[in-house]
């Protein structure tokens, strides 16, 4: 299965984006998706460009929006895997809303976020992910409000996959994409994704010193919700790994009554007005 097509990125050189593409591409040959059987939805910023350099369904939408159109598709084609993805901006400052109620929705998808704590295609402003004192053009004398911790608030929104990995670490990163596509439910895995033109802080370098992975934490067992969240809280968020699963709830889908098992998508469309509320009742 070849997941390349012939769009070449437009990132900035050295960019983490460019790993994260290419562990998505690793992970769908590896858990045996076709291309046409992915579906990549992405919201706005350098990351959102993503669906475009996938050999895949792909649609580029609006601003915080990847989520709600990637539940959407999912919704009317349960066969088609579905990625959402889009950058830590879009995700948890103006998707934040789509994010917490996805998440605890647990419908059947994975969201990718390429966190880079900075807003890059409009040229380095500060994000929800940015640290305290992080000097920007939006806060020339250093951010004063706190970072926001995604991992920890996944866990309180009651997320059942939650992963978090970084653009150095092709080979982690595309084992928990794997692991999120085949995980019944919301997988949510965050990817320290560093922005080399406008973060000249939290730099490739700056996550080596300072990541702890959770394969190095000792009797680590990632089906333990409060031992995730005091993982979390001792290392400031900073671990990567499969921090927390739970394979026990079912997701939406299976929580549904008369969700049917024919996809709407595969409906025929030659109806009449009768046969059309008659379908749309089915689904209702
Ligand atoms: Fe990547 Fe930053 Fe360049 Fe955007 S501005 S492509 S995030 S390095």
């Amino acid at each position: 299965k070849d997941f390349r097509n012939k769009v070449k990125p437009n990132w900035c050189p050295g960019c983490g984006d460019f790993s994260v593409q290419a562990a998505i591409q690793r992970a769908a040959a590896n858990v045996g998706v076709e291309p046409d059987n992915l579906a990549i939805i992405s919201g706005i910023g350098c990351s959102g460009r993503i669906s475009g350099y996938i050999n895949s369904y792909g649609l580029h939408g609006i601003h915080g929006r990847a989520l709600p159109i990637a539940q959407g598709v999912k919704m009317a084609n349960k066969d088609l895997t579905v990625i959402a993805s889009g950058g830590d901006g879009d995700g948890f400052a103006i998707g934040m809303g789509h994010t917490v109620h996805a998440i605890r929705r647990n419908i059947d998808i994975t969201y990718i976020v390429m966190d880079n704590q900075i807003y890059g295609l409009t040229k380095g402003q500060t994000s929800p992910r940015s640290d305290v004192g992080f000097k920007t053009k939006s806060t020339p004398t250093g951010s004063v409000e706190s970072s926001l911790n995604v991992m920890e608030m996944a866990l309180t929104a009651g997320a059942t996959f939650v992963a978090q990995s970084f653009s150095s670490d092709l080979k982690e990163l595309t084992a928990l994409i794997e692991k999120g596509i085949e995980h019944k439910g919301f997988s949510l895995i965050n990817v320290f994704s560093p922005c080399v033109t406008f973060n000249k802080v939290n730099t490739y370098d700056w996550f080596k010193t300072n990541i702890t992975k959770l394969a190095d934490v000792q009797d680590y067992n990632e089906e333990n919700r409060m031992q995730a969240m005091q993982t979390l809280m001792e290392h400031n968020g900073l671990v990567t790994g499969l921090i927390y699963q739970n394979k026990q709830q079912p997701s939406y889908q299976e929580m549904l009554t008369g969700y049917s098992e024919k996809p709407l998508a595969h409906e025929s469309l030659q109806l009449d007005e009768e046969q059309f509320n008659k379908m749309m009742l089915e689904y209702m």
